[in-house]
């Protein structure tokens, strides 16, 4: 067997340097697919691609950034690495990168992955320690490898390896956020109430939400979900996606989400159009909901449809009690955002209202995402 097709994605050095890589790949080249497809969709109405980018609604810097960057003819996949790296930066986002969440232990476990529509090649990385851009990692994974998912020490390995700087992504907001969850978790271990705090004070007030639950109104602390989704198209049609986080706060070690799970956090079919995710991880994995969406959209669906079809799959597959509300409503969210070959999109939710990010011709802004059930005026 030759080696030669695997030495050409090898990469020389670390950060973004080597991703010019991808743009030797011509648009396309990959030919026609044989299997029972539907024929591609060739064109949208206006006869062109619009060069466009969708995210969740942490990513408007994101998408914007991937639309600068597609308007130049940087690769789409590339550009929403590219994008998505401000927000992996951020140290106020909690939910991505430097400034995340930690896990149970108090140590910041990143999940990234990315998926190149025209090649259909993805990589990803899980439970990733010490390493601030974990999407630029995942893209390497599709670079130099021919694996698709390294996980854990191996990821971090690997990073090392590829020229990556290792660094502590604890932040201090993130860790006082911590060390309150962790002295408030139980009356039977050791530590004492911890001393009160206005930003540590505010951050758990907003992720309290009530529940109708055994006919009674429950105030629960719902842990932090985030990440950042982001999918673009450039003018030749080709789609490319990717989604970073940290995850579930305060998850157990080792806990893998749904955001490096090609087809769970992210999947897209060049012919047909892309889907990602944010929300709760565990739902998504038991039902591969990116993967569903972008095949509903085969069959014909609209962005928005589609995304409404996968909510109501997620719900219905939804059984354990306490994750239903009195009306059998998950009392957790996803949302969804869709991007097709037509240049259509949408952000969906299983509860609204919500909003997501787009970027394209009319500029960069925030969009109200279609959901499936409408939060009650006094419930956050
Ligand atoms: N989906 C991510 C996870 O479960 C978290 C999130 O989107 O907030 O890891």
């Amino acid at each position: 067997m030759s080696h030669f097709p695997r030495r050409t994605f090898l990469a020389a050095s670390g950060g973004l340097a080597a991703l010019p890589l991808l743009a030797d790949h011509a648009p396309g080249s990959d030919g026609p697919v044989a299997d029972d497809r539907p024929a591609p969709r060739a064109l949208p109405p206006e006869g062109r691609f619009p060069i466009k980018a969708v995210s969740s609604a942490n990513g408007m810097a994101a998408t914007k950034r991937a639309v600068e960057l597609m308007r130049k003819g940087v690769d789409p996949l590339q550009a929403v690495v590219q994008g998505v790296a401000i927000v992996e930066a951020d140290p106020d986002d909690t939910s991505v990168g430097y400034g995340g969440l930690p896990n149970e232990l108090g140590i910041v476990e990143l999940d990234a992955a990315v998926m190149h529509g025209p090649l259909h090649r993805a990589g990803a990385v899980g439970a990733l320690r010490g390493i601030r851009h974990p999407a630029q990692v995942a893209l390497r994974v599709l670079q130099t490898t021919d694996h698709v998912l390294l996980v854990g020490e191996g990821a971090r390995q690997f990073a090392r390896v590829q020229g990556f700087k290792e660094e502590n992504l604890l932040t201090e907001k993130a860790r006082k956020i911590w060390l309150h969850w962790k002295q408030n978790l139980s009356d039977q271990d050791d530590w004492l109430a911890p001393p009160a705090d206005a930003e540590v004070g505010r951050f758990f007030q907003q992720h309290t939400r009530s529940f109708q639950v055994a006919g009674r109104t429950v105030r629960k602390f719902v842990r932090p979900t985030g990440t950042i989704h982001c999918s673009g198209m450039n003018a030749q049609g080709d789609i490319c996606c990717t989604t970073t986080t940290s995850g579930l706060a305060f998850k157990i070690p080792g806990r893998v989400g749904d955001s490096p799970i090609i087809g769970a956090g992210l999947y897209v079919d060049n012919e047909v159009g892309s889907c990602g995710s944010t929300g709760r991880g565990e739902a998504n994995l038991q039902n591969l909901a990116s993967f569903l969406a972008v095949e509903l959209m085969r069959g014909g669906m609209t962005p928005k449809d589609a995304g409404i079809a996968t909510c109501r799959r997620i719900a219905q597959h939804t059984k354990r009690k306490d994750l239903l509300d009195d009306q059998g409503r998950p009392i957790f969210d996803l949302k969804f955002y869709l991007l097709d070959k037509q240049g259509r999109h949408a952000g969906v939710s299983l509860w609204g209202p919500a909003k997501f990010a787009v970027s394209d011709e009319r500029g960069t802004r925030l969009e109200e995402c279609e959901f499936l059930y409408e939060r009650m005026k006094n419930e956050k």
